[in-house]
């Protein structure tokens, strides 16, 4: 069989600069990939790599992208180099567009998004009026003691069975985690995610010793964003939660497979891809069969240009959603 293969690279500005521990990000860079099989079908896919994760560039995709041609066969596509997960499962998703559900899946529940800092505070009270009960601040933003000096206000802001979700994004070192677990332990706080670098030279003992010490979950994200990296955690018993970005992973389905038979806490999330990704990646979280928590996708309205959003952000995603985004719709708008 052979695919008619087009690409289209994008670099969208944001809504507003989105703060993260590496500085402001302004703009997503990414490519969409479309292949019509010879019937005429088209299935569509996203690469949206976030490099400092460590995946490809948007540069490195774009060039593989240009080397494949415009006829390829599905040997051609799946021979895409191993360290291009990105690249990889955008192709993975254009070559097997999946149908609908007869029974559509009961709504995914969302984890709403706060702004780092005090500005957390005055956020919380309109979302928990929406229906979110679960929180997700950013900390690690500035200094350990400012951060917790709020946590108090945080966590009281709260509405009742109100749960925090927080994310240092790997901005701690050791004794900074400790301090921040240790005024978890007693405080509504669903999991610490990515507390101390993932590049840190002791990072897998450093993590599992964090683990083992508090009883706050600490989730992985950055720690398993590379080739080989969840399978390495798999296999050393990582007692914790998963942030899964489905846009990141190569081979969705072997991954959640593996996390299934370890019976893994997963919570899965947006790569700030546009809603053509998004669509694919909540598609794997609707067909998780394992425990379901909020999914890390109150992103919207994400981008300046708002076609590439696609959703809005609620309490729930409904499958129905899901199906309302349109591939084509969205394609369309990169000419
Ligand atoms: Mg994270």
């Amino acid at each position: 069989m052979q695919y008619r293969f087009e690409y289209r690279r994008y670099c969208l500005p944001f809504r507003l600069p989105l703060r993260t521990s590496q500085g402001p990000w302004s703009e997503r860079e990414g490519v969409l990939v479309r292949l019509t099989d010879e019937g005429g079908r088209a299935g569509y896919g996203e690469a949206a790599p976030i490099p400092w994760y460590g995946t490809e560039t948007a540069n490195e995709i774009e060039t593989v992208c240009r080397g494949l041609g415009e006829q390829v066969t599905v040997e051609r596509l799946t021979a895409v180099a191993s360290h291009l997960g990105c690249l990889r499962h955008a192709l993975a998703a254009a070559l097997a567009p999946s149908s609908g559900h007869r029974d559509p899946p009961a709504p995914l529940g969302v984890a709403a998004l706060l702004p780092a800092g005090r500005a957390a505070l005055a956020a919380i009270p309109a979302r928990a009026e929406a229906g979110f009960r679960i929180f997700k601040w950013k900390v690690g933003v500035e200094t350990v003691a400012d951060e917790l000096g709020l946590l108090d206000d945080v966590c009281a802001a709260l509405p009742g069975g109100g749960q925090l979700r927080l994310d240092a994004n790997g901005a701690w070192d050791r004794r900074q985690a400790e301090r921040w677990l240790d005024r978890c332990a007693d405080r509504p706080v669903e999991h610490v995610e990515q507390p101390v670098p993932a590049e840190a030279a002791d990072a897998t003992d450093l993590l599992l010793g964090l683990a083992g010490d508090y009883p706050t979950p600490i989730a992985l994200d950055e720690s398993i964003a590379g080739e080989g990296d969840l399978e390495r955690w798999l296999a050393a018993g990582w007692p914790g939660v998963y942030v899964v970005k489905p846009s990141l992973l190569a081979n969705v389905a072997g991954a959640l497979d593996a996390l299934l038979e370890a019976k893994a806490a997963v919570v899965f999330s947006s790569a700030l891809e546009t809603a053509l990704g998004a669509r694919q990646a909540l598609r794997a979280a609707f067909a998780w069969t394992g425990e379901r928590r909020a999914v890390g996708f109150g992103v919207w309205p994400l981008f300046a240009d708002a076609r590439f959003d696609g959703l809005v952000t609620t309490p729930f995603i409904r499958w129905d959603d899901l199906e309302r985004i349109n591939p084509e719709a969205i394609w369309n708008a990169l000419t």
